[in-house]
């Protein structure tokens, strides 16, 4: 049997927890359709679930476990009566009135949900290498986040994987707390803008290894090494690095959308100006699905906050 919400949430990441908690605060009783664990990777609560301590979420003196405040930000959302289903939406109808959604078989007949209005916080995630050991040590001295977590590299030696202008990036933001910085890369010229390629070349603590693959992050509990792959010869030798910081680029997770809501080439959701409103009157997207530029956990939670208020005012002004 169908059941119909006011809202629906997909997502449950810092965006979409706190569209929870606004829309449950306003009484309009949320369901959040959480995701459901599929990869060490990809896991309900987002991005912060895959990374240890942060340091940087305003409100915490001291820092705070990433999933652990994740744990918070969902335990307030059910506090005001927000409700969760563990799941992935497996196809979604933003063409129909109320909108219709569906849980498992895709070509069921009837939607699982139907809803007046929809908030769309899915995400997005960094690609990854692939390497076994990498998904291992995520969080252990792997990282997607220099701004998150550079800090954990003081006077150590690292690398940044990429040669893209978020690889040149986050290695000259890296250079502010580690001794070095070796950017690999798989080619022999980057694809940043020039002038990242100039200020990277030029940093006397970034070197690069040119035509050079990553193929085995190294260590126990942490990281302590790599070993390196010349893309030309196939020679092989071991760096000894503290953190690895994977920027290759990233992923909007909007394939569910594709057809329906207008996306960027890049896949990333376009949103109105100032808002988060998108193509469609009633669907709303808030967080790093619809912004490759900040995709911090405090804007997302930020932007989550305005999809909610967006929402309110968009079914008062329906009923009104
Ligand atoms: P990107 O431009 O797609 O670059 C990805 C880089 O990672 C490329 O150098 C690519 O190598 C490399 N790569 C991809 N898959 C790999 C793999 N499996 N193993 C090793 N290397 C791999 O992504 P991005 O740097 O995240 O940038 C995305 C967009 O945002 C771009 O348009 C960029 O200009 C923009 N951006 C702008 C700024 C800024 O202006 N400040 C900052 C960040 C991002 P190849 O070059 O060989 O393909």
């Amino acid at each position: 049997m169908t059941q119909s919400r006011h809202v629906i949430i997909v997502g449950s990441g810092p965006a979409g927890l706190t569209a929870a908690i606004y829309t449950a605060r306003a009484q309009l009783e949320p369901l959040v359709i959480e995701g459901e664990p599929s990869s060490t990777s990809d896991q309900p609560g987002g991005q912060l679930m895959l990374t240890t301590e942060v340091e940087n979420f305003p409100g915490f003196v001291d820092g705070i476990m990433g999933p652990e405040l994740m744990q918070a930000f969902r335990g307030q959302a059910a506090r005001f009566g927000a409700e969760f289903e563990t799941a992935k939406v497996s196809r979604i109808d933003l063409e129909s009135r109320p909108f219709r959604l569906w849980i498992g078989d895709p070509d069921a007949a009837e939607p699982t949900y139907e809803a007046d209005a929809v908030i769309v916080a899915t995400g997005a995630q960094s690609l990854m290498l692939g390497l076994p050991n990498e998904e291992r040590l995520l969080g252990h001295g792997v990282s997607t986040c220099a701004t998150c977590d550079g800090f954990f590299f003081r006077d150590l030696p690292i690398v940044v994987v990429g040669g893209g202008d978020s690889a040149l990036e986050e290695a000259l933001f890296l250079t502010r707390f580690a001794n070095s910085v070796t950017i690999v890369h798989r080619r022999e010229e980057f694809r940043a803008s020039k002038v990242m390629q100039q200020r990277a070349l030029e940093h006397p603590k970034i070197t690069v290894r040119w035509n050079s693959t990553v193929v085995d992050i190294l260590g126990e509990n942490k990281v302590t090494g790599i070993i390196l792959e010349d893309t030309v010869n196939g020679e092989r030798d071991e760096l000894d690095v503290s953190g690895v910081f994977v920027a290759i680029g990233h992923r909007p997770n909007t394939d569910l959308f594709k057809g329906q809501l207008t996306m960027e080439d890049t896949g990333y959701l376009v949103t109105e100006a100032a808002t988060t409103a998108t193509n469609i009157d009633g669907v709303f997207a808030c967080g790093d699905v619809q912004d490759h530029r900040y995709r911090q956990a405090i804007t997302a939670a930020g932007s989550g906050c305005m999809a909610a208020i967006d929402v309110e005012r968009w079914l008062e002004s329906r009923a009104g």
